[in-house]
């Protein structure tokens, strides 16, 4: 694609890079076709090529309205579009500078603001977030129906093994899932521990900076990953070997914090190792000796690849061979590379589209008839879980002995 960038923008690091990503795109529109949006919409400006158009005539110094960022706020950030490319066309990282540099010329409706700024002043604060929770679950069953199904039932916190191994990981503090699903971490730790290795969570450590990130405010994402670096490091020092995740959402941006924080001198090396050292849980087992986790469950399990494992970490199939591995029986399921409308805040945001695409999915996962749907992100859970009869589970919590008590 040819460019023509204005000269202020492309002395900017941002700016060439973008002009780079833009000249690597050969207007094939191979990537509409993996588009959920463009699916649902069929509108070239809600699908890759077109939104690449809407960057690059930003990017060129033409004047953009609400239309512009109206079809960018429509995308999911599921990066269906990067893994089809044939021209390795970087489209997240340029949609990401788009949408900052569009964020920046064009206000949004006061509404869309106050949204916004409430989403980051509640949902990467554990504490803030949790005492909200709990409120609401509190008061669930007066709700109707389909907001009550919204705000997901308490599921119980498990024993975390005393840390008694040489080998020890770090994990992420986080910010939603330990209110929302502290089984998950602690199904992780004890899974790891029957496996030699002690996971501990280091203080201080938090939200991973995604959500800040995907709703275009840059430097709180950023003091995000500067606090979790500081928080890991005297860990990693002291011979962490990996900064393991248990949902793809926050591995996907863990591993990114190289890239961005390259131009930071005090923290573009200490990134580039955590990114370096960040591993899915699913990576870490495939390095194991697992004979001890093999599985005796007859159930079938219908398994939702995550667009952020998948696309963002390009792990796709990663899981489902592992779970296959230990013995566990996977339906098959259509689509298999769609998003299913969590996307971060896209359910809250774009409520419409967001419930079109789990309508859709909860269809493909359920086809094969599963006894359980399992997953790898808390968002995809939560979001699933609010429309499906079925149990939606970490797929970790499967392989944690103590559950398989617990529902015997
Ligand atoms: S598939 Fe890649 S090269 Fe083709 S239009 Fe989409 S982004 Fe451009
Ligand atoms: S990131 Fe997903 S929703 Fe956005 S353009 Fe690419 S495929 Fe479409």
């Amino acid at each position: 694609m040819q460019t023509n960038l204005g000269e202020a923008i492309k002395q900017t690091p941002a700016g060439r890079e973008a002009d780079a990503i833009l000249r690597s795109c050969i207007h094939c529109g191979f990537c509409n076709a993996a588009c959920p949006t463009y699916r649902l919409l069929g509108d070239e400006r809600d699908g890759p090529r077109g939104r690449i158009y809407l960057i690059k005539q930003a990017l060129e110094g033409e004047k953009v309205g609400a239309a512009t960022q109206l079809h960018l706020d429509r995308c999911l950030d599921c990066r269906a579009c990067e893994t089809i490319c044939p021209s390795g066309v970087r489209y997240g990282r340029l949609a990401d500078i788009g949408r900052g540099l569009i964020e920046q010329q064009v206000a949004r409706p006061w509404r869309d603001r106050l949204r916004r700024r409430v989403l980051r002043l509640l949902l990467p604060h554990p504490g803030r977030f949790a005492a909200l929770l709990r409120l609401a679950q509190l008061v669930r069953p007066l709700l109707p129906g389909a907001m009550g199904a919204k705000i997901p039932p308490r599921r119980p916190g498990r024993k975390w093994p005393a840390a008694s191994h040489a080998r020890r990981m770090l994990i992420l503090g986080g910010c939603v899932q330990p209110a929302m699903a502290p089984s998950i971490d602690a199904a992780a730790a004890r899974v790891l521990d029957r496996l030699g290795i002690s996971l501990i969570r280091a203080e201080r450590s938090g939200c991973c900076g995604a959500l800040s990130h995907h709703l275009s405010a840059p430097a709180e994402a950023k003091a995000f990953m500067r606090r979790n670096i500081d928080a890991w490091w005297p860990h990693i020092e002291a011979g962490a070997e990996a900064l393991v995740m248990t949902a793809s959402g926050c591995g996907s941006m863990v591993k990114q914090y190289g890239d961005a924080l390259i131009h930071d001198s005090r923290y573009a090396d200490k990134a580039a190792r955590v990114s370096a050292l960040t591993r899915d849980i699913g990576e870490v087992l495939t390095r194991e000796d697992l004979q001890s986790l093999a599985c005796r469950s007859t159930e079938k399990i219908a398994f939702h690849a995550p667009c952020s494992l998948q696309h963002g970490q390009r792990l796709g199939g990663l899981v489902e061979g592992l779970l296959r591995r230990l013995g566990f029986t996977l339906t098959p399921v259509v689509d298999d590379s769609f998003c299913c409308g969590a996307a971060g805040t896209y359910s809250i945001l774009q409520p419409t589209l967001s419930g079109r695409l789990l309508a859709d999915k909860l269809a493909a996962l359920t086809a094969g008839e599963p006894a359980l749907i399992a997953t790898a992100n808390i968002g995809c859970l939560v979001h699933l879980q609010s429309a499906s009869e079925l149990p939606v589970l970490h797929w970790i919590e499967l392989l944690d002995t103590d559950r398989e008590r617990e529902t015997a």
